[in-house]
């Protein structure tokens, strides 16, 4: 039987806002299905092998600058990976690292690995709140989250978002998108975390690795807490 292999790259430096708990959610919904399932922490320093899943959470600009730095090291790897179909998630600070760069106020640009086409830019304003976001390629169609940023993303190209925001603020709070995805790469500014409020989002992931559909498994409480945040504002 397949074991699904995720990195969860730069955990040290890139976790905030229950950004684990996507990582947890993504082990525990295999683990009901008797999916095999491996996960290993990349930092700092470590090579990165052949992963079926890739996740990067977020943190401040001071860490993502960091991680830029590495992240680069790897960038033809982690393309090549892309283009083979891998699975990418990435939570705010690690979603800007995704597209082309991110330009904070007064500071050196902070380039990204262009696994997107998108870029990000230091707004005026903080972004903080709860999220809903209405889209089209997963059911229930509807996300949920928590948003705390002040990067303004702006997609390009072939790069569209996972949806459009019903409450917040989303990419810019201008073009009412939210997130982005190319191939099986997905950003999103949605914290708090993203997953476990979301676990048809979760199933979509493991699908997409497994290359099919993974057994229906009884997630009534997780459902329950995703229709209850809908519409929630902060
Ligand atoms: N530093 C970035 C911003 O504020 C990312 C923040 C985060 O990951 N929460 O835009």
């Amino acid at each position: 039987m397949k074991t699904i292999k995720i990195a969860h790259l730069y955990p040290k430096l890139l976790n905030i806002y229950g950004d684990i708990g996507n990582i947890i959610t993504l082990k525990k919904r295999c683990e009901w299905r008797n999916l095999n399932v491996e996960i290993n922490e990349i930092n700092i320093g470590d090579p990165i092998k052949e992963h079926d899943i890739y996740f990067i959470g977020g943190g401040q600009d001071k860490q993502q600058i960091e991680v830029s730095k590495e992240l680069l090291k790897h960038k033809d790897f982690l393309l090549e990976q892309r283009d083979k179909l891998a699975v990418f998630l990435g939570i705010c600070g690690g979603y800007q690292l995704f597209g082309n760069y991110y330009q904070p106020k007064n500071e050196e640009k902070i380039l990204g690995i262009e696994l997107i086409d998108a870029y990000t830019v230091a707004g005026e304003k903080r972004f903080i709140g709860n999220v809903t976001v209405k889209t089209d390629f997963v059911e229930p169609n509807s996300l949920v989250g928590f948003e705390n940023h002040s990067g303004l993303t702006f997609l390009e190209g072939e790069t569209i978002p996972l949806g459009t925001v019903a409450v917040g603020y989303g990419n810019n709070g201008k073009d009412f998108s939210e997130g982005a995805r190319y191939k099986n790469v997905f950003g999103t500014y949605l914290h708090g975390s993203f997953l476990p409020k979301n676990p048809h989002f979760a199933d979509y992931l493991i699908e997409l690795a497994l290359g099919t559909k993974p057994d229906d498994i009884n997630s009534e409480i997780e459902f329950k807490t995703h229709y209850s945040l809908i519409n929630k504002k902060y």
